[in-house]
């Protein structure tokens, strides 16, 4: 064996991480992208107002339903939903770029996006992060004050509906310890990336 032997995966992967909200999605996936090399995060396109300190271009690109509907019957987006009366997608210029750049990507998405990528990429890494209780998931959702009472109430109505439909998702973190979580998910990526469908045993193989 020489050095030259590439320390992972040259292909380039798709991580999908979905969560009823709550749950510490977003915080993990953050975590994991300032951590992990070559790790990008895919910026959504939403529709939603902004919410206190999220910038556009770095959460989320904010955009109007006009500029989002025009995305749509322009085919520029890879998957998109809507929730709670917004408009959320992925635009395949994302995920262009981000292969471009050479970076394996990170998407939080919903169940909905995340099929819709994995019908595109059958190969795309779905996680499912599930909090540690209901109790838990309802505490977590007042103190992050960003929701009203009643925004709170159909958030956890629609928590339950929402686990058992990812139920078919490869990998489930339960997010308890963020510290522990936050392992696990990068551990999933390592792993994922160590897979053996190694271009340099294929290369060896085909010699
Ligand atoms: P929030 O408004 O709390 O930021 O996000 C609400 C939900 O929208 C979350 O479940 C989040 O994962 C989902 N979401 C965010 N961006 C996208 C996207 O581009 N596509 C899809 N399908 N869902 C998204």
């Amino acid at each position: 064996m020489t050095a030259s032997v590439p320390t992972h995966n040259t292909k380039r992967l798709l991580f999908v991480v979905s969560a009823p909200s709550g749950t510490g999605k977003t915080s993990l996936c953050s975590k994991a992208v300032q951590e992990v090399p070559n790790l990008t995060f895919s910026i959504s396109h939403t529709t939603r107002a902004p919410r206190q300190g999220e910038q556009n271009g770095k959460n989320y690109f904010f955009v109007t339903s006009k500029e989002f509907r025009d995305y749509v019957a322009c085919n520029r987006m890879a998957e998109w939903t809507e929730i709670y009366g917004n408009c959320y997608g992925t635009t395949k210029e994302t995920i262009q770029q981000g292969f471009e750049k050479g970076f394996d990507i990170l998407f939080d998405i919903d169940e909905w996006g995340a099929r819709q990528i994995t019908e595109a990429y059958p190969d795309a890494v779905t996680i499912l992060v599930l909090p540690p209780s209901f109790e838990a998931l309802k505490k977590r959702l007042i103190n992050r004050r960003t929701d009203n009472e009643e925004s709170v109430r159909t958030r956890l109505k629609k928590a339950k509906e929402e686990i058992k439909k990812m139920s078919w998702y490869q990998y489930v973190i339960v997010n308890d310890s963020f510290k522990e979580a936050a392992g696990h998910l990068k551990s999933i990526i390592a792993a994922e990336r160590c897979k053996n469908n190694h271009d340099f045993i294929k290369a060896l193989i085909n010699d």
